[in-house]
């Protein structure tokens, strides 16, 4: 009978791929968990110690839709420092995820194609199909770095938006500041839509993170906390662009999340400012681990940014995760729950040093008996 209530778009999507390796990963009792998607630090004490002031001294009602006052003019100072003043609004929004939500709702029409570089984050994919979209891929394998002449190739007249995701979840590769100015030049030129999300920007180990923002005023960026001060159960995120997008986009907020939570808004102003560079130097060393680790028996590229790694598997990729999770305990993501190919498999180094190279050792064993 339920089968009869349910909506279409429940169909045109699945999280079949994900819930198949939790389901796996329930029956380990000490697993090697590398398969975590968020980071092994807490929040920074002043973070911690605003929140509790923002509940104790009861701000516990609702914000604007736009965000709290101070945390909103915050941001925006930051962002009309970095582009100009008055060319780009911000907002507060609850995650990265729910401004994806607000992008998609406020863009995408059913029967539109949107663009996404396979690997992609598995949001992307199951958003589209949500509103009736089609998602187009384009491949990046096997360096995932993005070749801006198959986007132009890609675009149709159906192409309604172009998803960037750099530093990238889940093959840590960085776009260059020469892609980021070819996409946002090709996206203008095409008029399509360009949205950007940098949630890992502060993740670059080699060099300086680049948005494609810096060369078109149009490009829709979204951003947020989770990842850079270690919240990402506080739902904290934020969106700047065009004035008119922005606009539309708070009137969906207004009907469906009303606004971020209240008193987290003013828990990560205590964040804002905090020195976090010995945290980028502990990931770096993390990305260091994996990637010396493996790359003798491996096919992998090094990671430039976020905290994934994903190396190529000597098998299906698949096949050679359950063999790691079942005989070995073992826990990483089979490529093919972010991808049409099931080659690689994605690796999160957002874990202590110990779990990492417990869990290197694990996979250089694993290919040697093969
Ligand atoms: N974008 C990417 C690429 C991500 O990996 C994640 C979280 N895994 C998000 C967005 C969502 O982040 P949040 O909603 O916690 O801000």
């Amino acid at each position: 009978m339920y089968d009869k209530w349910l909506a279409d778009r429940t169909r045109w999507f699945d999280a079949s791929g994900i819930r198949k390796v939790f389901d796996l990963a329930a029956k380990l009792e000490n697993p090697v968990n590398l398969s975590i998607g968020q980071p092994d630090f807490d929040a920074p004490e002043t973070a911690r110690q605003a929140a509790i002031e923002a509940i104790s001294s009861r701000k516990n009602g609702y914000t604007p839709t736009q965000g709290a006052a101070v945390l909103r003019q915050l941001v925006q100072k930051q962002v009309d420092e970095q582009f100009g003043a008055g060319v780009r609004e911000a907002f507060i929004a609850s995650g990265t995820s729910g401004a994806l939500f607000l992008t998609i709702m406020t863009l995408v029409n059913p029967g539109d194609e949107v663009i996404i570089f396979d690997p992609f984050f598995v949001m992307y994919d199951a958003l589209v199909r949500m509103v009736g979209a089609k998602p187009v891929y384009i491949s990046t394998y096997p360096d995932f770095h993005i070749d801006v002449n198959k986007v132009e190739a890609a675009i149709t007249d159906k192409t309604k938006l172009i998803i960037l995701n750099s530093p990238c979840n889940p093959t840590g590769s960085i776009a260059s500041e020469q892609v980021c100015r070819d996409l946002a030049e090709l996206a203008d030129r095409k008029q399509v839509a360009l949205v950007s999300d940098e949630i890992y920007k502060f993740f670059c180990y080699d060099g300086e993170f680049c948005s494609p923002a810096k060369f078109s005023k149009n490009v829709i960026v979204m951003d947020g906390y989770s990842k850079c001060y270690g919240v990402p159960g506080w739902r904290l995120g934020f969106v700047h662009g065009p004035h008119e997008i922005i606009q539309q986009m708070l009137k969906f907020q207004q009907y469906t999340f009303v606004c971020a939570p209240s008193a987290l808004q003013y828990g990560v102003i205590g964040a804002i400012g905090t020195d976090m560079q010995p945290i980028l130097n502990a990931y770096r060393h993390k990305r260091d681990l994996v990637y010396d680790g493996l790359k003798d028996y491996f096919e992998i590229e090094k990671s430039e940014g976020a905290f994934y790694s994903f190396p190529k598997a000597p098998i299906a990729a698949s096949e050679f995760v359950n063999k790691a999770i079942l005989e070995r305990s073992l826990l990483v993501i089979p490529g093919n729950v972010f991808s049409s190919a099931d080659t690689n498999f994605r690796i999160s180094f957002a874990a202590s040093d110990e779990t990492i190279e417990k869990g290197v050792e694990i996979l250089v064993d694993m290919v040697k008996k093969m």
